[in-house]
């Protein structure tokens, strides 16, 4: 028997909806939820492999302080009177809380209300900052709050969607699973990707625009100008419902004519004149933007820049029409509506003078604080100067995600006391904390999240706390309690804080507030553990809102939408004969964030397995490094190592880095020391997109990999290293410095153990070989020599699942190869049944021309479709080749 309870995925923005099930044993498996709206019973791999995160291995199971285990009474003591001090010596500005969108709606507003209520500082900001603080300065500025106006029905209703600045494919997948689902059923729809990279999103589109990175303005500048000039523009709506359209106009036409555009962008000609005709010629038009958009030094002029686009339009607030900022993390938006940003009050109230007093006195808040506090990275920078001398951190990792990630480090242990809650005892950010605090994670949390569209769902706890973890609202409660506010802070469950944040967003709204949530106010327990997902606002008449600012009216003073002059800039920084490439950071397709839960699934690891640097051939022969060679990337701020891979589908001048991976991963993969932490003015949010580096190659003398039944208790003692986990053993690749002859001593060392030894050394080809088996079962191998002479490592790693190696299979081992007439499957690229990349490319070669014959062939790309992008780029790859 098995019980199975509704909740939300916690990775990214979509928010899809889970049917969880645990069995007597205590194994969780999950499927898409059919009657969730964001997501109809699909699921990505990721969401596919919650049930593989959800073990106890390295969680924070009991609270610290400096590195002692202690009880939650001496450990909140020591952060009640920390603070209190601090506060006292310093005031309240010298204290800070650093939040997430991995929190829960009820968890940040309890944080939000005791730092700047009671405590009273505005230093309360959250790692949003970093993913979508330029979309809330856009929309505050156009529209006078900070909405989503549409929805997900209105991506598939689009007969043109433009997707900017978002490798959804990846970061999104089920959002792309059915907007190209959409695509199939409408054969008017067409789908334009403007990024710099040629992503897996692109197998959708009718036109890709790789622009030049940062060139964002002029684009939709240009697209404002053509429209003035071509149509259509709606007077009416323009009449009855905006304002600042004449000055808006004015400057986009210093953008001059398509060719000037297309010269600033470094586009075809042809291409941009396509895109300007097709929006112009297409009523239902979404602009969908992410990341690429947002993480600029001039993020918020690029939303409003595309904002300007749809009003000139009247493209918005209808169906299939409309601007959309999709969110990275799962309750980014939650976040938002409690006031988790340190320019917001709470409930979408800012700090005008009749938002404070309304505030206080619904808190009944005796040190409401004033005004805005520091954002994110100005925020660390504070705590570096020894202007903020005590931070709470919860849910998040800053110290990988953060740029200038090792000046972020040295302010943290600059700081006189440093909290973090979280569920992992081991991360960047808590080997630097004094005291620890162990935090539910998802399957134990009970709460709230709110996706990209509005939509408000449950997040269901199915699984017990374990240890002595507690909800991070409890430990809030506890401190609040013990700094002498107990009584505005005694709730005794989520559904008691969810209610207070309801009646907050109803109180004094009267319809002039954006959020308003009163409708879900006053729900009793049961009502509460039972919500269905909600779309604010839910006013008073309990109605959810699918659709803003249909009516025309908008949040601003006088209700109307407003033009914003946006002038073109380039980025903070360009490259120069110093750091002659721009850096890249965003998302792989299998990890979430720094791979804290990620890391833990084998499936998740297999597609992606060590950091990597994505550069254009021209730019590789340039540099002097060639395919699967390790590099350096450098930048003023620092440098991160990553293995090369050469792809036509980068542009010319860019490298590519994942944002992942962290010191519990890898040697130097950090790339967030190496990103420039300038922000942009307005919202704060810093430049992942566009860091001037330079790289180099890197030359160990010995490149391996060696794979481990159990972890061992340390790294391997060598130059460079990745890890990542495999079903039934521990994979490192390797390289480093010692001459060839010395590797068989090496090799003892990385492979200490007792059982039978195998060994192979080659010293004129610098080659060694050595397997550990016991009892017929292989323990461990090790291969060192040149990187091409080094075999492929799925075959291997297969041999880890099987009790007793076959006798052919022993006597391959140290090829490490399979023996005759076995082909090795190669890098994984299906995670969810294990298919990897020589397996579907045998399949395509044997006659499958389309991703649904591969996956009737071999299964890949049968259960989430997470892959079908990535199996369509073989299918074309291998087209062309023989074409
Ligand atoms: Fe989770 Fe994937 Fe859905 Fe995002 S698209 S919410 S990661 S299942």
């Amino acid at each position: 028997m098995s019980e199975t309870t509704r909740t939300t995925c916690p990775y990214c923005g979509v928010g899809c909806g889970i049917i969880a099930s645990r069995t007597a044993n205590g194994t969780v498996t999950v499927k898409g939820d059919p009657g969730h709206p964001a997501n109809h019973g699909r699921l990505c791999s990721k969401g596919s492999a919650l049930g593989d995160t959800v073990d106890l291995d390295g969680r924070l199971l009991y609270p610290e302080v400096r590195g002692e285990r202690v009880s939650w009474d001496q450990a909140l003591e020591t952060v009640a009177s920390g603070f209190r001090r601090i506060v006292a010596e310093h005031g309240p500005q010298a204290v800070a809380f650093y939040g997430s969108g991995q929190m829960l709606t009820e968890d940040y507003y309890v944080s939000n209300k005791l730092f700047k209520g009671f405590i009273g500082t505005g230093n309360v900001d959250t790692n949003s900052r970093l993913c979508m603080a330029s979309a809330v300065a856009g929309h505050k500025r156009a529209f006078g709050s900070d909405i989503v106006p549409g929805n997900y029905e209105d991506l598939e209703q689009a007969d043109l969607l433009i997707i900017t600045g978002s490798n959804l494919a990846w970061c999104h997948p089920v959002i792309y699973q059915r907007i190209k689902a959409a695509k199939a059923r409408n054969r008017q729809m067409r789908v334009v990707v403007i990024d710099p990279r040629r992503t897996d999103t692109c197998e959708i589109a009718d036109l890709h625009l790789p622009l030049a990175p940062g060139t964002d303005v002029w684009l939709w500048n240009g697209l404002l100008a053509h429209l003035s000039k071509e149509g259509p523009v709606d007077y009416p709506f323009l009449d009855a419902h905006t304002e600042g359209f004449g000055s808006a106009v004015m400057e986009a036409r210093k953008q001059g004519s398509v060719p000037h555009v297309a010269a600033q962008t470094d586009l075809p000609d042809v291409d941009v004149a396509r895109l300007y005709r097709w929006f112009s010629q297409t009523e239902r038009t979404v602009t969908l933007f992410s990341q690429g958009v947002n993480q600029s030094s001039v993020g918020t002029d690029k939303v409003n820049a595309i904002i300007n686009c749809h009003l000139i339009t009247g493209r918005i607030g209808k169906p299939g029409a409309g601007p959309f900022s999709i969110t990275g993390q799962p309750n980014a938006m939650g976040g938002r509506e409690v006031g988790g940003l340190a320019n917001q009050l709470a409930a979408h109230m800012g700090f005008e003078e009749g938002d404070l007093d309304r505030v206080r006195r619904f808190w009944d808040a005796p040190n409401l604080v004033f005004g805005p506090g520091h954002k994110a990275v100005d925020l660390f920078q504070a705590m570096h100067h020894g202007q903020i001398k005590a931070v709470w951190i919860m849910a998040t990792n800053p110290l990988v995600s953060l740029p200038d990630a090792d000046a972020m480090r040295e302010a943290l242990r600059g700081c006189e006391l440093v909290v973090v809650s979280d569920a992992m005892r081991s991360t960047d950010t808590t080997a630097v904390a004094d005291v620890l605090l162990p935090a539910l994670t998802w399957g134990e949390k009970d709460g709230t999240v709110t996706n990209s569209e509005r939509r408000i769902s449950r997040q269901r706890a199915f699984l017990p706390a374990p240890g002595e973890a507690r909800p991070d609202w409890w430990a809030l409660c506890r401190v609040a309690e013990r700094l002498g506010f107990g009584h505005a802070f005694d709730y005794e469950h989520p559904w008691q804080i969810f209610d207070e944040h309801a009646r907050l967003s109803a109180f004094e709204n009267d319809g002039s507030r954006d959020f308003d949530i009163g409708g879900l106010a006053g729900l009793k327990r049961q009502d509460y553990d039972a919500l269905q997902p909600r779309q604010w606002p839910v006013r008073i008449d309990g109605e959810d809102t699918p659709r803003l600012f249909e009516d025309g009216h908008f949040f601003t003073a006088n209700g109307r939408a407003q033009f914003v002059m946006v002038e073109a800039q380039a980025p903070a920084n360009s490259p120069c004969v110093d750091y002659p490439l721009v850096l890249n950071t965003g998302r792989v397709r299998d990890h979430w964030h720094t791979m804290t839960r990620t890391g833990k699934a084998a499936r998740l690891s297999a597609h992606t397995v060590e950091p990597f640097v994505q550069l254009h051939p021209a730019d590789a022969v340039a540099a002097g490094v060639a395919n699967g060679e390790l590099a350096r990337v450098r930048s003023r701020w620092g440098e991160v190592i990553g293995r090369v891979s050469v792809d036509r589908g980068q542009r010319q001048g860019n490298v590519f880095v994942p944002m992942h991976w962290n010191d519990q991963y890898a040697v130097r993969g950090r790339v967030d020391v190496v990103v420039n932490p300038v922000t942009d003015p307005l919202s704060g949010e810093p430049e992942f997109k566009h860091t001037p580096v330079a790289l180099e190659p890197l030359r160990p003398q010995w490149h391996g990999f060696l794979l481990l039944r159990e972890a061992p208790a340390e790294h391997p003692d060598c130059a460079w290293w990745a890890m990542a986990r495999g079903p039934a053993f521990i994979r490192y690749e390797l390289a480093g410095d010692e001459s060839p002859c010395d590797l068989p001593a090496l090799a003892k060392k990385l492979l200490r153990g007792q059982g039978e030894w195998l060994e192979f050394a080659d010293s004129a080809r610098g080659s060694y070989r050595a397997a550990w088996v016991r009892g017929g079962r292989l323990l461990g191998c090790l291969f060192m020599g040149r990187r091409e002479t080094l075999p492929e490592r799925n075959w291997l790693g297969g041999l880890f699942g099987k009790a007793e190696l076959e006798q052919a299979e022993r006597m391959a081992l140290l090829s490490g190869r399979p023996p005759k007439g076995e082909m090795d499957a190669g890098r994984t690229v299906c995670s969810c049944f294990g298919v990897g990349e020589n397996t579907i490319r045998q399949t395509i070669a044997n006659g499958a021309g389309t991703p649904e014959q591969v996956t009737s062939a071999c299964q890949a790309g049968g259960n989430c479709g997470s892959c079908l992008p990535e199996i369509q780029g073989l299918i074309s790859t291998m087209n062309q080749r023989t074409a």
